[in-house]
């Protein structure tokens, strides 16, 4: 047996556990037994998935799969260093180059993840005495750039533009950049994107959109909201994530060069940070080739977006097929567990999301839908839902 270490933190750690049982809001780890999928194995029992954001069923896909091990011959598995030391590789360039194609940018730079994509561009674009605008419901990864900046933060009401215009006018600063996901992860919705352009363009505001839920999803290329608006040219930063549509792990920005070659330079979570494996560069280049080319997926997954928000329509609930993201908002967190402990004993994972990750009294349950579901596990989670009678 191992021996317990250091009582303080011991002490902090127990007391933290305790006041977030009391409160319904203690979390715990899963292991899965399979591949992400539409069927995946938990603790004894499959389980249809609602919970992944695999979106087009890539994670486990034979031809990203065979890229990546190819990849995993040539390059081995750690890369060594940050990119700017040794840990550059030509995966890593061949696919910027290919992300870049896809988004129609002028260069593309990769992140080990969302998360650090976002804190890292903040932080090498803003500073002490500029304003970030934040959408009220952004990514807590966007949030944390926002802290890691020390750029004063201005949060305007969810997709409020008309809020946002005016804090435009009346918080001048030498730098002014507003930001916000163009699919918001825990309710499915999109940002008025149109109309935040033209308030960015009106007041000299540089736009950052986080595109992690939207790639692959919408647009005719899978590019995102930006390509489904005709709207790339008129970002300043575009990040997308290779984790959710594109089956792997990492992100990128996609932007002009000069920002790009510039959050190089000062991106903490690039420079400071063991650059992204080779073979999981060379999985995201044959996804994003996969999401380009067959159309045929993103059509499964829309299929399937419009079955789901019929039957839940039909169920009662408001919801629109605007994503691949549907909150059943139930309130309360323990009624949440409750509710998805009762979808578990009906075979179908769904996960319960609770504060800080939404605000209080909005505990829900959230579905994920993918183009790997067939009709009949969408039916059956219809099925489940009128069953428990939300
Ligand atoms: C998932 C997510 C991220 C983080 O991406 P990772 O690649 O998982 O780190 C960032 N922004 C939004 C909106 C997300 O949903």
């Amino acid at each position: 047996m191992s021996a317990r270490a250091g009582g303080v933190a011991t002490a902090w750690a127990e007391e933290g556990l305790e006041a977030l049982k009391a409160r319904g809001l203690r979390r715990y780890l899963e292991p899965l037994d399979s591949a992400q999928g539409p069927l995946v194995r938990l603790g004894g029992e499959t389980l249809v998935n609602f919970a992944s954001n695999d979106y087009l069923g890539l994670a486990a896909s034979p031809t990203v799969r065979a890229a990546a091990a190819a990849a995993l011959e040539v390059y081995g598995v750690g890369s060594g260093a940050s990119r700017l030391v040794v840990g550059d590789t030509s995966a890593h360039q061949r696919l910027e180059a290919r992300l870049a194609a896809f988004e129609r940018a002028e260069a593309v730079l990769l992140f080990n993840s969302g998360y650090a994509a976002n804190v890292g561009t903040l932080q090498a674009l803003v500073g002490p005495g500029d304003v970030v605008f934040s959408d009220a419901l952004n990514h807590a990864s966007l949030i944390d750039g926002c802290r890691l900046s020390r750029a004063r933060t201005v949060v305007y009401p969810h997709s409020d533009v008309e809020a946002l215009e005016r804090a435009l006018v009346s918080t001048p600063a030498r730098r002014r950049l507003v930001v916000t996901d163009t699919v918001f992860s825990m309710d499915g919705d999109l940002a008025p994107l149109h109309d935040i352009v033209q308030v960015c363009q009106a007041h000299g505001a540089a736009l950052l959109v986080d595109e992690a839920h939207a790639t692959g999803v919408l647009g005719e290329r899978g590019a995102g909201l930006c390509e489904a608006l005709g709207l790339e040219g008129s970002v300043d930063v575009r990040m997308g994530t290779l984790s959710k549509s594109l089956g792997g792990l990492g992100a990128y920005i996609a932007a002009s060069r000069p920002v790009v070659d510039f959050v190089l330079q000062r991106a903490r979570p690039l420079v400071y940070s063991t650059a992204l494996p080779a073979a999981l560069c060379a999985a995201a280049e044959a996804a994003v080739d996969i999401v380009e080319r067959d159309d045929a997926l993103r059509a499964r997954l829309w299929r399937n977006i419009h079955r789901f928000s019929t039957g839940l329509r039909a169920l009662g609930f408001a919801v629109e097929p605007r994503s691949a993201v549907f909150p059943v908002i139930v309130g309360e967190p323990e009624r949440a567990v409750a509710a998805s402990q009762a979808l578990r004993s009906r075979g179908l994972l769904v996960k319960a999301i609770r504060p800080p990750t939404v605000p209080e009294g909005t505990s829900r349950l959230r579905f994920c839908l993918s183009a790997a579901h067939t009709e009949g596990q969408i039916d059956l989670a219809l099925a489940a839902l009128r069953a428990l009678n939300l």
